[in-house]
Order: C-alpha cells, then sequence, then structure tokens
C-alpha cells in the first residue's frame, strides 16, 4: 500500500509497478496480511496493532477433487439431486467431529461437505460420470491424530493419502461402491490451498473465524465492523470483514460502496466502538473520522502519486 499523508494513495505491486488510486484502494485481502505485512505499522494505531495479535483465524481445510465413472451412489435417496451434500452419520458424530478438531486433533471421521457438480451443472464432465470434491476442516495447529495415520500436519504425500483415504472412507460408509467409481483424484492439502491463493491461511477459507467474538463490530477486531480502516482511502473488503466468508461477495460490496456512502447514511452499530488513544496523536486517527473523509478524493489522489511513488 501506498501512503501519502496519512492517506492511500496506490498500491505498489510485487514487479514493482505502481498503481494510483482515483479514489480509493480496496484490499482484497485478509486483515492480518493487510496491517501486519501490506500497511506499514507506522499508519495504524497501536490498540489495532495490538486487537490483530488476538486475531483468530478459522479451521484448516483439506480438500479433494474426483473424476467419477458414476454419479455418487448415496444410500439416502434424497442426495442423488443435491448440488451439495453434507456428510455426517448423524449430530452425534457432527459433535464427536467438532469436539476432536476443537482439542487440535484431526478427526477420525472427517465431517465433508460434498459437491456433486455434474449433478448441478450438466456441463462439468460428460454424461454418466460426476466431477465432484469434498472438504473437511482439520486444526490450524496440529497436536495428534485421532485417527490411525499419525497425521502430523506434515502434509507430505503420505499424510496428504492418508487424509484423502479417509474423506473417501466417509464417503464410502454413506454411499457403498463410491470408491471403485474413482476415476481420478487431486488432494489439496491446507498449504496447498495457501499456494493457490495467499488469503488461504493454512487452508482458513473465511478470513478469520466467523464465531460470534469475530462478528459485526468485533470483526476483524473489536470495534471495526465496517469496511473502513483507519488509514482514510483504504478499505478492507476482504471475507475478514463483516459479513465474513460468504461466496456472495457481501464484504467486498460493502468495501465498493462504501468510499462514496454519506456519513449520515451509516448505522451506529457499523461505526467505530472506540476512539484511539489521544496520546498517540496523528497516527492514531478514529475510524469514522477517517471514512468521513473518502469521498471525493479521487482528484487529488490521482494527482498526489507520481510514477515513483513510494511504498511507505
Ligand atoms: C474449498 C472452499 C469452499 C468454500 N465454500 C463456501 C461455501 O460453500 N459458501 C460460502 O459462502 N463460502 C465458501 N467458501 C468461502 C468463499 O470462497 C470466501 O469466503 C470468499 O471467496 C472470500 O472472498 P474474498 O474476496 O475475501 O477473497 P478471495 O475470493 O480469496 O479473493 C482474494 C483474491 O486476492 C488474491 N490475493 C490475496 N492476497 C493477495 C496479495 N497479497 N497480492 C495479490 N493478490 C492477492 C487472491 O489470489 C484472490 O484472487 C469456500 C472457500 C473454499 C476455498
Amino acid at each position: 500500500m501506498v501512503v501519502r499523508g496519512g492517506r492511500a494513495v496506490g498500491v505498489r505491486t510485487a514487479s514493482g509497478e505502481g498503481v494510483v488510486a482515483r479514489k480509493a484502494v480496496l484490499a482484497d485481502v485478509a486483515a492480518p496480511d493487510l496491517y501486519g505485512r501490506l500497511v506499514d505499522a507506522a499508519h495504524l494505531p497501536s490498540r489495532l496493532l495490538d486487537d490483530l495479535r488476538r486475531f483468530q483465524w478459522d479451521f484448516a481445510t483439506f480438500k479433494v477433487d474426483w473424476a467419477l465413472s458414476r454419479p455418487i451412489p448415496w444410500s439416502a435417496e434424497g442426495a442423488h439431486g443435491a448440488g451439495t451434500v453434507h456428510v455426517a452419520e448423524g449430530v452425534d458424530e457432527l459433535t464427536r467431529f467438532a469436539a476432536q478438531i476443537a482439542r487440535g486433533l484431526v478427526p477420525d471421521r472427517p465431517f465433508a461437505l460434498v459437491g456433486q457438480m455434474t449433478t448441478a451443472d450438466a456441463a462439468r464432465s460428460p454424461a454418466g460420470t460426476e466431477s465432484a470434491w469434498a472438504y473437511t476442516h482439520v486444526p490450524q495447529r496440529i497436536k495428534g491424530d485421532a485417527g490411525e495415520d499419525a497425521v502430523t500436519g506434515a502434509w507430505d504425500e503420505r499424510e496428504a493419502a492418508a487424509m484423502a483415504d479417509r474423506v473417501e472412507a466417509q464417503i464410502e460408509r454413506l454411499a457403498p461402491g463410491f470408491r471403485e467409481q474413482i476415476i481420478a483424484r487431486r488432494v489439496l492439502t491446507p498449504p496447498a490451498l495457501e499456494g493457490m491463493n495467499a488469503n488461504l491461511r493454512n487452508g482458513a477459507i473465511n478470513s478469520g473465524t466467523t464465531s460470534i467474538h469475530q462478528q459485526l463490530v468485533f470483526r476483524p477486531v473489536p470495534g471495526t465492523g465496517r469496511p473502513e480502516t483507519p488509514v482514510p482511502g483504504l478499505y478492507l473488503a476482504s471475507a475478514s470483514a463483516h459479513p465474513g466468508r460468504r461466496s456472495t461477495r457481501g464484504a467486498g460490496r460493502h468495501a465498493a460502496a462504501a468510499p462514496c456512502a454519506p456519513a449520515s447514511e451509516r448505522s451506529p452499530l457499523h461505526g467505530p466502538a472506540r476512539a484511539a488513544p489521544a496520546t498517540e496523536g496523528a497516527r492514531s486517527r478514529d475510524i469514522r473520522e477517517a471514512s468521513g473523509r473518502t469521498c471525493g478524493v479521487g482528484t487529488h489522489v490521482s494527482r498526489a502519486v507520481g510514477p515513483k511513488a513510494a511504498a511507505v
């Protein structure tokens, strides 16, 4: 992020290219990346940085993609036509899964979300076949394996295959014959997911837990809740902002609208819950104050950054 005079005025890419912001910079990155790496700490209130140390990621994700010779042979009739199937033997098993993961254990019977892509969209694979995937969650920091494969979180080839087999075994229990239909599979471990998209930190798909303590005005840190950041002209557009994880891009939409929203239309709920301590001086500007000055700065910003603007 390029910040000039306390205001976000553009970005500089990894290859060194400078991009000038006409109106605002919308950051579609997880909050710890934005505040911990992309914006110099000198532009951020110390309280925000303190709060970020308590930021909690959501669970890691483990995913398998399959090419199947036929649709999944579910025992449960209702699962056949569903685009997505939630796979668990019942509430007791879900409770067991949740308890294991909360204790830092890799679950032995992974609760899986299964996507039946060809069922949902016939164009996904040849007629009569199925393109499918499943993902499950594992702890961010693995303390042990509730199963028998000694998965440690190294996610080498052995661990990746063992966990994929475990996911397949879970589906096989509820869809006998499933394994015989596998033509090919691709395994995506938590680090592999992060390698594909830096926002998926160790496979966390929500850009931070969406548990109640990190929702609404507590997202991504207490006292925020809106896309505005302490840096005028900079908006948090990722799922790290309220409303969090959404394929429908709720957070991005909020961030896109925010630079031009009149201050009078902002809900007090979404305003800052705290002002930064007065002792922090100019660096510790109140988020509401910052957001009120974001509209109509486009021309000024364009002039303010030249091609040699430095990221500070
Ligand atoms: C397997 C899986 C299943 C999911 N299932 C669901 C579901 O069923 N329902 C649901 O609501 N949500 C689901 N999600 C979550 C949903 O996809 C995310 O909540 C949503 O995509 C988040 O949007 P975003 O804009 O914050 O980030 P993203 O969609 O991740 O977009 C961020 C973009 O910025 C790029 N980027 C990140 N950091 C940098 C950087 N430093 N420099 C340059 N580029 C960068 C990334 O490569 C990416 O292109 C799922 C996610 C995964 C991975």
